[in-house]
Formats: C-alpha cells, structure tokens, sequence
C-alpha cells in the first residue's frame, strides 16, 4: 500500500466510493468523471504504477472483470461498444499511479477521445 495513493485508499476502503465489484485481486468502480454513462476502472488491490509491473497472472483476471462490466452494460444500459484503455506513465496520458483498467462503453452516434481519458 502506497500511503499517498488514493486508488491504494479506494482499494482498502479508507475512501469510500460507490463500488461495482470486487474479486480476490481487483475492485472495480464508477469512474469520478466518467467519459460515458457506466464509465468504470477496474483496480488491482495492489499498488503497481503500471502494467508493466503488474504480475502476468493478474492479467486474465482484470479482463474477465472487464467482461462482466461490459455484459452488463450492453444489457442494461444498451452500449452498442466499448473501449478498453490502460494509460501507462505520464507521457500516455497517466494521472493517477495505480494500474488501471477502464471500461468505457460506447453508445452509436456518441463521439469520445478515448485517447484523451
Ligand atoms: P488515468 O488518466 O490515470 O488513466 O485516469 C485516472 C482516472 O481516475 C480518471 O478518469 C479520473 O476521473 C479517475 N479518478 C481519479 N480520482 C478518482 C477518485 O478519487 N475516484 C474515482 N472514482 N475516480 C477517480
Ligand atoms: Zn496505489
């Protein structure tokens, strides 16, 4: 835990937010400035700055968390796509040092710079 990181505090429920989920490794939630309606990050409980430092073996478990995100969206909120970005260091756009992963879904006709998140 990285006493300065807000997403470490998110993780260890000394901030509180609305969360969507969690698994053994990961808690996911609403994005505070959500680029589209369900926007959410999916969050390793641990801190690594970037994917290049999180484990291989976390990798299958963020996206099949992505996966749910992205079902539920399509049936409950009647997303027509999705993009999933990981911004890695501060030149590709990094702002908060704490791996990851955004979900954001994408509705027809709605234009978003994913690459502006
Ligand atoms: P980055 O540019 O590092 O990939 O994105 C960080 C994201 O975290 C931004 O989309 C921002 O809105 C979101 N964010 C930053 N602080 C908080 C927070 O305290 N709570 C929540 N829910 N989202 C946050
Ligand atoms: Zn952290």
């Amino acid at each position: 835990m990285d006493e300065e990181c807000i997403f470490c505090k998110i993780a260890s429920k000394k901030i509180q937010t609305k969360f969507i989920g969690e698994s053994e490794n990961f808690i996911s939630f609403p994005d505070k400035n959500p680029k589209s309606k369900g926007h959410a990050l999916v969050v390793s409980k641990r801190h690594y700055q970037t994917a290049l430092d999180m484990p291989d073996e976390l990798y299958s478990e963020m996206f099949s968390i992505a996966k749910k995100i992205m079902a539920y969206n399509i049936k409950n909120n009647k997303a027509t796509g999705f993009n999933l970005v990981i911004n890695n260091f501060k030149s590709a756009g990094q702002v908060i040092n704490h791996v990851h992963l955004h979900v954001i879904p994408r509705y027809n006709g709605k234009k978003i710079n994913v690459l502006d998140i």
